[in-house]
Parts: structure tokens; sequence; C-alpha cells
């Protein structure tokens, strides 16, 4: 699939699924802003992307506050003139047990996995013409639940419902937001803090017989980010090895 000079904005993109996004729409052809909280983590992402015979940008930026997403977009401009695809996949998901969840606990995975997503498709929307392209990275946690993440499972059940109502207003300006729901993905955040009878237990979870990669999820981005899905817009894509089938 060709995205060949379009401009895209990765959000969280110096690892894991992020950075599996941003090289895949980089081997498709696009240009390439690399966002994380980490500036020496964007560089390195940013190098990785420069390799592919693309542009990038490293942006240190925190999805959660509103002048860094401004500074975000404003940089993105100024270097590449231009803004088609915005995929927000900047997430954290802190294992908390119900009773223990504080309001603090509560705030940052709200503000980082939701509102950060507000706060970036806003400011992307004013770039963005007809044939823009918005992608949530949701969660299957926003269709099951999962003990310890009441915080999380709420903020991506959030992610679906602004993706299907930001869908309806921006259907009239020909720009399409869909939401990739991921299962269990090897990536640094997910099997930091994993044992090895965890990722078993995992596994033995999924009909497809294995973890998903950041490449899984990066193949369902490049699609929905392709004119090939123009016609497709306000749904969750679920890219889990048939893991919720069951
Ligand atoms: P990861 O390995 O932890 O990578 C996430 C990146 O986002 C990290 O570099 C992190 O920086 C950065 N980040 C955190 N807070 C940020 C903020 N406020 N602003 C900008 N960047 C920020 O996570 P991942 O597993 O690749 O997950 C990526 C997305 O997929 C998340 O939205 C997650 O909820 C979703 N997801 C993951 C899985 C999975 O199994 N891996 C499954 C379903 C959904 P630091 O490392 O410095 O915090």
């Amino acid at each position: 699939m060709q995205l060949k000079n379009k401009v895209a904005i990765v959000t969280g993109a110096k690892q894991g699924i992020g950075l599996g996004i941003a090289l895949a729409l980089a081997k498709a052809g696009c240009h390439v802003a690399v966002c994380d909280v980490d500036l020496a983590g964007c560089k390195k992402a940013a190098e990785k992307i420069k390799k592919l015979k693309v542009k990038s940008l490293a942006v240190a930026c925190d999805v959660s506050k509103k002048a860094d997403v401004d500074n975000l977009i404003s940089q993105t401009i100024k270097k590449f003139g231009r803004l088609d695809i915005l995929v927000n996949n900047a997430g954290i998901y802190p294992f908390v047990p119900f009773a223990k969840m504080t309001q603090a606990d509560w705030d940052k995975v709200q503000d980082v996995n939701l509102k950060g997503a507000f706060l970036c498709s806003q400011a992307a929307v004013k770039k963005m013409k007809a044939g823009g392209k918005i992608v949530n990275i949701s969660s299957i946690a926003s269709l099951i639940g999962f003990e310890g993440l009441v915080h999380y499972c709420a903020s991506k059940s959030g992610i679906n419902g602004m993706t299907r109502a930001l869908a309806l207003e921006l259907a009239s300006k020909k720009i399409n937001v869909n939401a990739v729901a991921p299962g269990a993905i090897e990536t640094p955040g997910a099997t930091v803090t994993m044992t090895k009878d965890a990722k078993q237990g995992t596994i033995a979870a999924i009909p497809w017989g294995r973890m998903g990669t950041p490449d899984d999820i990066a193949q369902a981005c490049v699609f929905l980010t392709s004119d090939k899905s123009d016609y497709i817009t306000g749904q969750v894509l679920v890219v889990d090895g048939g893991w919720i089938l069951r």
C-alpha cells in the first residue's frame, strides 16, 4: 500500500507499537514526525526512519499537555508544510487493584490515554484537508474487562466512543477516524514485568498461539491510513489473534 509523500504524526513512537507504526508508515512512503516524552528516544526512532529514505522529525511531547501538543503540530507543519495522518498511540497501562486506586492513578491514565487523543486530534484536524486520517490505538480492554486495569479499560472504552463521535463530525470534511484495538502485543511496556509463566498463560488464551508483534498492529494502521479504507469510518478493528472470540 502506498502512502508516498504523505505526512504522519505518531505519538508514543520511540518504542513498541508506536515505533512499529512509524516504521511501517515510513516503508509505505510517509514522512513521519515521531513524538514521545523522551527526546533522545524520539531522535533514535527518527534516525531509523530516515534510513527508509523518507524524512523524519523528532519532537518531545507529553500528549496530555496542550502546549506540548500545539508545539508538536506547529513543528510538523513547519518542517513538512502539511499533515495527512495522525496516529494516537501514546498510552500507559499501570496495573493497580481497584481498592487501592487513587484519584491520581485514575487521572493520569485518563489524561494520557484519553485527553491526549482529544488534544492531538483537535490540534491536528485544524491542519488536515479532505483525505486526512486519524487512527486511535484502543485495546481489547475497551471491549472486555481486565483485573487491575479499571482506569485503563475506561480510558480505552472512551477512545472507542470518541472515535465514533469524531468520525461523525468529520465525515463531511472527508476525514476518516478509526480505532485499532490490539490484543497482547510484545512491546517493552507490556513485557517488562511479565514473568515466563504469565507469558505462557497469555499465549494459551490466544487462539492464534502467539502474542502479536508491533508490525501486526502497524499493518492495520497502514490500511486505515491509506485510500483503500476511504469508506471506513468510526470503526474499531480488533487485532488480537482471536483472543476475544472465546
Ligand atoms: P510502550 O512500550 O510502553 O510504549 C509507549 C510509549 O508511549 C513509550 O515510549 C512511552 O514513554 C510513551 N508515552 C507514555 N506517556 C506518554 C505521554 N504522556 N506522551 C507521549 N508519549 C508517552 O507501550 P505499547 O505496549 O507499545 O503500547 C502502545 C499503545 O498500544 C498504548 O496506547 C497501549 O494502551 C496500546 N495497547 C498495547 C497493548 C500491548 O499488549 N502492548 C495492547 C493493547 C493496547 P515512556 O516509556 O517514557 O513512558
